[in-house]
């Protein structure tokens, strides 16, 4: 392999690594991931591939091992954590106090009492993620906006958002960019010599930090105008594509 342009990739890990909707993961796609970070690894000759998501902390952890993502530190819960495997240690953003992870609670509880139906992501720390029984169509048309009202009457520094399958409410001054710059900061590495893979608008962070970006077929037409390629197929199958194409030098 020629001599890579990039040090690292920042890769997203829903609609990318593994299905956006709940389904098997592509494991045998997954290994050849894990056989590139070896490589990348040992020999030194490859970009190493990263995770940032907006997942929990302990789903990412179980992605790393699974694409063997050992040698740089990881974004998760949307820039909450910085996750290391190795050394194996983890840090919250250090701007986010105990009094923004009770609002995060506080919020949960009054979105619990105020709908039927509705129900949290596990795993959470300093964010809330929010589903209902009957799908997101509750969520879109009545929720969400009611959590933005109450959240402006609280005056607190949390945003609200829809994704294709849920809301977030998050700390407003965290995200997977923040995540990203204290990557940035902690090892060193170079804008101008990053990588990035994203399906959706919550990637943008990724996008504005990275030298090159790719999406997978699936990814949100808005993101791939932003993108320098879009791999033809979807999800892993579409992120071992990119790969290829960083690999043979096409850029
Ligand atoms: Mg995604």
């Amino acid at each position: 392999m020629p001599h890579s342009n990039y040090d690292a990739i920042l890769c997203d890990i829903d609609g990318c690594l593994s299905p956006e909707a709940p389904g098997a993961m592509n494991l045998a796609a997954l290994g050849k991931v894990a056989a590139w970070n070896r490589r990348a690894r040992e020999d030194g000759d490859a970009p190493r591939l990263t995770l940032c998501t907006g997942r929990p902390l302990p789903f990412t952890e179980a992605m790393a091992r699974a694409v063997g993502a050992f040698d740089l530190p990881i974004v998760c819960e949307s820039g909450v954590w910085l996750l290391e495997m190795d050394p194996y240690r983890w840090a919250m953003d250090p701007q986010l106090t105990p009094e923004h992870l009770d609002m995060a609670r506080s919020m949960q509880a009054w979105v619990g009492e105020s709908f039927k139906g509705v129900f949290f992501e596990a795993g959470k720390s300093a964010a809330v993620t929010v589903f209902h029984r009957d799908g997101p169509k509750p969520l879109r048309d009545e929720i969400q906006p009611a959590i933005k009202d109450e959240i402006a009457r609280r005056g607190w520094p949390l945003r609200t958002a829809m994704t294709w399958t849920c809301v977030n409410i998050e700390p407003e001054f965290i995200s997977k960019g923040t995540g990203i710059d204290r990557l940035i900061e902690q090892t060193g590495l170079k804008p101008d010599r990053l990588a990035g893979i994203g399906d959706t608008m919550s990637d943008v962070p990724i996008r504005e930090r990275v030298a090159w970006f790719a999406c997978p077929a699936n990814a949100d037409e808005r993101l791939k105008e932003l993108a320098d390629y879009v791999s033809e197929k979807e999800e892993a199958e579409g992120v071992l594509e990119i790969l290829e194409r960083l690999e043979n030098g096409a850029l």
